[in-house]
């Protein structure tokens, strides 16, 4: 049975009122660790344009990229604007994303969403979280990813993967996400900002996994301060090309 460690103490950076349980230097050389891992991350929801962007993370929540893709490549070949989104209507766009959790819920938002583009953006997807948040099913993690991916800039929208390593390894531990959110956008170096989000997504669904955090391929291993972190690794490995998955 593995020992459970006494979760580090967290510090106050005076300045700027940060919770972490790293320094600047550890924290630049997790992201730059990520860096050589994955130097082009990639979100991983199919989507054609900035609309069918915001509809994809509309019908993320509470389920998998790899669910929503298979049911929206269907539904984007037919409606690929708001325009046809409205012309398919709530029935139809019910019938294609019926394998997808609270899928009633979500055909429902997505006509109402196509309806406020068309009558109050010309249809087009507005470019500010303030305007983004106003549309039905669309929520301020939503508005950072469509902001990052297609927009590109430096957001950090946290889903539960960000929300629990944040936690796990007292990165930047917050109760909610918002918190986590602030928190992360203080610590993370600007130079590493933009990509920032997606790494840490994809180390936690890949690597730093919700019930068993695979340590002994992480590449920040030795840095690590969770309490649950089962095993080291020598740093030099982590120079070596590291596969996506
Ligand atoms: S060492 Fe383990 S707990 Fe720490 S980040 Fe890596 S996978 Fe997660």
């Amino acid at each position: 049975m593995t020992a459970v460690k006494a979760r580090p103490a967290t510090v106050s950076r005076a300045k700027t009122k940060v919770k972490t349980a790293y320094s600047q230097a550890e924290i630049e050389e997790i992201f730059r660790r990520f860096s050589i891992q994955r130097p082009e991350p990639k979100g991983e929801l199919e989507h054609v344009n900035p609309f069918t962007l915001v509809v994809a993370v509309a019908l993320s929540a509470q389920a998998t990229d790899a669910g929503v893709n298979k049911a929206t490549r269907a539904l984007f070949a037919a409606a690929d604007t708001p325009e046809k989104m409205v012309a398919l209507g709530e029935e139809t766009v019910r019938e294609y994303i019926k394998t997808i959790g609270l899928y009633r819920n979500k055909a429902k938002n997505v006509i109402a969403l196509s309806e406020k583009l068309i009558a109050e953006y010309g249809g087009e997807v507005p470019r500010t979280r303030e305007e983004l948040i106003t549309l039905p099913g669309v929520g301020r993690k939503t508005a950072n990813v469509v902001l990052s991916m297609a927009f590109g800039h430096a957001t950090m929208a946290v889903d539960t993967h960000i929300f629990r390593i944040a936690n796990r390894l007292c990165l930047a531990p917050g109760k909610t996400t918002d918190e986590v959110e602030d928190q992360l956008i203080r610590i993370v170096p600007d130079h590493y900002l933009y990509h920032a989000h997606h790494w840490l997504i994809l180390h936690g669904r890949y690597c730093c996994k919700a019930r068993k955090p695979e340590c002994q391929r992480c590449v920040i291993a030795d840095i690590c301060k969770a309490a649950e972190k089962t095993n080291e690794i020598p740093a030099a490995l982590v120079e070596l090309p590291a596969q996506i998955i």
